[in-house]
């Protein structure tokens, strides 16, 4: 799924090439942001994986906020998300409480992630779903990113998403074909992913959004990527980003290869000529990287 998207950078300063640059988060809003979040309870997938771009996109009015708890019912080997199995628990204030913080905090953007939710009949498409209503009422001018898991791939599942829909359906594929029964959990899968992507555009409104994203460096060949953005093409796919993966710790699967920063370039001239709307490419570019402005591309190229 989802969250993936932000490796950690855990990975042992000395090892890491000198363009994978950690900067502490700074900014006015920072302390602030900090005690809204802790008053209601909430964190930001921004600090918890210790993103680089924390203060880049806070200054910008951009988070991104995890929903359905903080633990999956899935085991990806990239991902630091502790693995756990909640019988169907679900807290059923969160959607009040996101509407809340993105109220509160005045953003302009925000990214909602889940953690898979295999133990729910629904994936937690209802919870979800609720959650961006709470966020329009409160908030009429944020922009809403949903960056969904795969909800078992069914259609039921994504429909009541779409009904009150964000202004961008995100899901990640995460990573080629060749590796990604060894790099995602058994029950994600590269043609799942596609068909998710595909289903948004077929069951959403005219006009949607729709992103993805995929992590360079775990052992894909350039044919393989080449092809992966092909297939999100053919799935319509209009935005996309691409970073370096980062092992979180030991027990999670190694670097493959640190990517430099111009093959990175390439490959986001790469995806511009294979028709994507908007692409970010680069060693600490994450999903929501920029979100609000790629979002603006595609809504340009699309004269909206
Ligand atoms: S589905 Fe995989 S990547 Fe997403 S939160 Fe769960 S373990 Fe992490």
């Amino acid at each position: 799924m989802a969250s993936s998207s932000t490796p950690t950078l855990a990975t042992e300063p000395s090892a890491l090439p000198e363009w994978i640059r950690v900067r502490p988060p700074r900014g006015a809003a920072y302390p602030e942001v900090r005690g809204i979040l802790g008053e209601l309870g909430l964190d930001t997938v921004c600090r918890e994986a210790r993103c680089p771009n924390l203060s880049e996109c806070w200054s910008a009015g951009a988070a991104t906020l995890m929903l359905l708890g903080t633990e999956c019912t899935r085991r990806c080997t990239f991902c630091a998300v502790t693995t756990h199995w909640p019988r169907g628990v679900v807290d059923r204030t969160e959607p009040s409480r996101i509407a809340e913080a993105v109220h509160r905090w005045g953003l302009r953007y925000v990214v909602l992630t889940q953690v898979c939710r295999d133990d729910l009949e629904d994936g937690g498409a209802s919870v979800l779903a609720e959650t961006v209503r709470k966020i329009r009422a409160e908030s009429p001018r944020t922009l809403v990113e949903l960056l969904i898991g795969d909800l078992g791939g069914r259609d039921d599942a994504l429909r009541p998403l779409l009904e009150s829909p964000p202004d961008v359906l995100a899901h990640n594929l995460e990573t080629v074909r060749s590796i990604s029964s060894e790099v995602r959990d058994p029950r994600a899968g590269y043609d799942r992913s596609l068909g998710v992507l595909r289903a948004a555009h077929r069951l959403g409104p005219k006009g949607l959004v729709t992103k993805s994203s995929l992590m360079l460096g775990l052992g894909e060949t350039d044919a393989e990527l080449e092809m992966a953005l092909r297939d999100l093409r053919s799935a319509e796919v209009d935005l996309l980003t691409l970073g370096q993966y980062l092992r979180p710790d030991p027990d999670h699967r190694p670097v493959h290869r640190y990517v430099p920063p111009d093959e990175f370039s390439r490959w986001q001239a790469t995806a511009l000529s294979l028709g994507f709307r908007g692409a970010a490419s680069g060693p600490l570019v994450r999903s929501s990287y920029r979100a609000e402005e790629l979002y603006r591309q595609a809504r340009a190229a699309r004269g909206g």
